[in-house]
C-alpha cells in the first residue's frame, strides 16, 4: 500500500533569515530538506525569520514570516550558560506559530538548535520531532536533549553518529546524514590545482593548522568562509609567512563549488566535534579529496584512502604527509560517494522514514500524556 503524503510544519533556525547565511549549516539543510520532501509530494509550511525567502523548487511551500529578536547562538556558549531568550524573541514567537498551526497538520519539525521547543516537546499533543545541529555545546542543550530522549528517543534525529555520541541516549540514534543538490557541483578531473580551505573562521575550525600544514609544503592555501572571529583570522595570518594565506571570502554556493573544483585537496581541521561537515561534503561532490583529522562528522564522513585521508586529530605533520598522497585518490571515487550517500533524495527519503516511524503510536508514551 502507498503512503499518503504528510503535511509537515517546518520551524526554521531564530537565527536570521533563511538565505542570509547566518543560520550556517542549517541554512543548505533546511534548502535541501524543502526541495527534497517537495519533489516526494509532501506538503510543506515554512515558519521562519522576516526576510526569508524560498529556495528555488519550493514555490508550493506556504512560507510564514515573523519579526522579532534573534536567539543568541549556542555555538560559543560556556559549559554553563544558562537559558537566554530575548524579550520579542523569535523562537518563542515561531515556536507559539508552528503549535498553532500544527492540529492541521501531522508534524512539526524542528530545526532550531535550542532549549525552548525541546522542553516543550512532551508537553504538547502535536508530534514535535527536532533534528540536532550541533554535538553538545553547553550543559543545559544537552540536559534537555537527553531527557528528551529518555521520554521518546524518535523525536530526535542526527545528521552522524559522532555527532550523536556525545549525548547519553537509551537507544542507537536515528542518524540521517544530510543532503545536497548534486546538480549544483560539477565533478572536476584536474589534480594540478592549489589547496583549499572553507568555513566559518572562527577557532572550532582550527584554520591555523591547515594553514601550518600549506606554509610547510611552501604553498599557498586558499581560504573561503564567513570572517565570524576577525582577531582569529589575523592571527591564523600572522602565524605563517606572508602570502601563505589566501583569503577568498564568503561566496555564494554556485560560484564556491567553482572555485573548490579546481583544488587538489580540501583541508579539513575541526577542533570541535563537528555535527557533519557540508563543506567536506560539498568538496567532494566536485571531486575534491578531503584531507582531514579523524574527529566528529568528518570522521565518519571521508573514506581513508578512498575519498581521501584522514589522520589523528591535531597532528599537523601527519596532514602534511597526507597532503603528498592525495595524487592517490581517484576524484570520481569523491563524486560517487556522495551520489550514494548525500544527495537530497537520499536525505529527504531517511527524514521522511524517520517521521514515519515516529509518527505510529507507541502505548507507553500515550500513557505518559
Ligand atoms: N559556505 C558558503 N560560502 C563560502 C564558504 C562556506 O556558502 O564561501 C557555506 C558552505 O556551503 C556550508 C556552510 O557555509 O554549507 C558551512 O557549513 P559547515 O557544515 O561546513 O560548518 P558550520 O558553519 O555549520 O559549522
Amino acid at each position: 500500500m502507498s503512503e499518503l503524503p504528510l503535511d509537515l510544519v517546518l520551524l526554521s533556525t531564530p537565527i536570521g533569515a533563511l538565505g542570509s547565511g547566518r543560520g550556517g549549516g542549517v541554512e543548505l539543510t533546511l534548502t535541501s530538506l524543502m526541495q527534497g520532501l517537495a519533489e516526494r509530494g509532501h506538503r510543506l509550511t515554512l515558519i521562519a525569520a522576516d526576510g526569508s525567502c524560498l529556495p528555488a523548487g519550493c514555490e508550493a511551500v506556504d512560507l510564514v514570516t515573523l519579526p522579532g529578536a534573534d536567539q543568541p547562538s549556542w555555538q560559543h556558549a560556556a559549559e554553563d550558560a544558562p537559558v537566554v531568550i530575548p524579550r520579542s524573541g523569535l523562537l518563542a514567537s515561531m515556536l507559539a506559530e508552528a503549535l498553532k498551526r500544527a492540529p492541521a497538520a501531522d508534524a512539526v519539525l524542528n530545526f532550531g538548535y535550542d532549549w525552548l521547543p525541546l522542553w516543550t516537546t512532551p508537553w504538547v499533543s502535536v508530534p514535535l520531532f527536532h533534528l540536532i545541529s550541533m554535538g553538545d555545546v553547553a550543559a543545559v542543550m544537552r540536559d534537555a536533549i537527553e531527557s528528551l530522549a529518555r521520554w521518546d528517543q524518535r523525536r530526535l534525529a542526527f545528521h552522524t553518529r559522532r555527532q550523536a555520541a556525545d549525548f547519553q541516549l537509551p537507544s542507537p540514534a536515528r542518524v540521517v546524514g544530510n543532503g545536497f543538490d548534486l546538480g549544483r557541483y560539477e565533478l572536476r578531473l584536474a589534480t594540478d590545482g592549489p589547496l583549499g580551505w572553507a568555513g566559518r573562521i572562527a577557532p572550532e575550525k582550527g584554520l591555523e593548522d591547515a594553514a601550518a600544514a600549506a606554509a610547510a609544503l611552501g604553498e599557498r592555501l586558499l581560504v573561503w568562509g564567513l570572517r565570524e572571529d576577525p582577531s582569529y583570522a589575523e592571527a591564523v595570518e600572522a602565524g605563517v609567512p606572508a602570502g601563505t594565506i589566501d583569503w577568498r571570502g564568503f561566496l555564494p554556493t554556485h560560484e564556491l563549488q567553482r572555485d573548490l573544483g579546481r583544488c587538489r585537496a580540501l583541508i579539513n581541521t575541526p577542533k570541535w566535534n563537528e555535527a557533519y561537515g557540508n563543506v567536506v561534503v560539498e568538496a567532494l561532490a566536485c571531486g575534491v579529496p578531503v584531507v582531514a583529522y579523524d574527529r566528529g562528522g568528518p570522521g565518519e564522513l571521508i573514506r581513508s584512502g578512498e575519498t581521501g585521508w584522514l589522520v589523528p586529530p591535531d597532528d599537523r605533520q601527519a596532514l602534511v604527509e597526507a597532503l603528498d598522497r592525495v595524487g592517490q585518490i581517484d576524484r570520481r571515487c569523491c563524486r560517487s560517494w556522495v551520489e550514494d550517500n548525500a544527495t537530497r533524495a537520499v536525505f529527504s527519503g531517511r527524514v521522511e522514514r524517520w517521521i514515519r516511524d515516529g509518527l505510529v503510536e507507541d502505548a507507553s508514551i500515550s500513557a505518559q500524556h
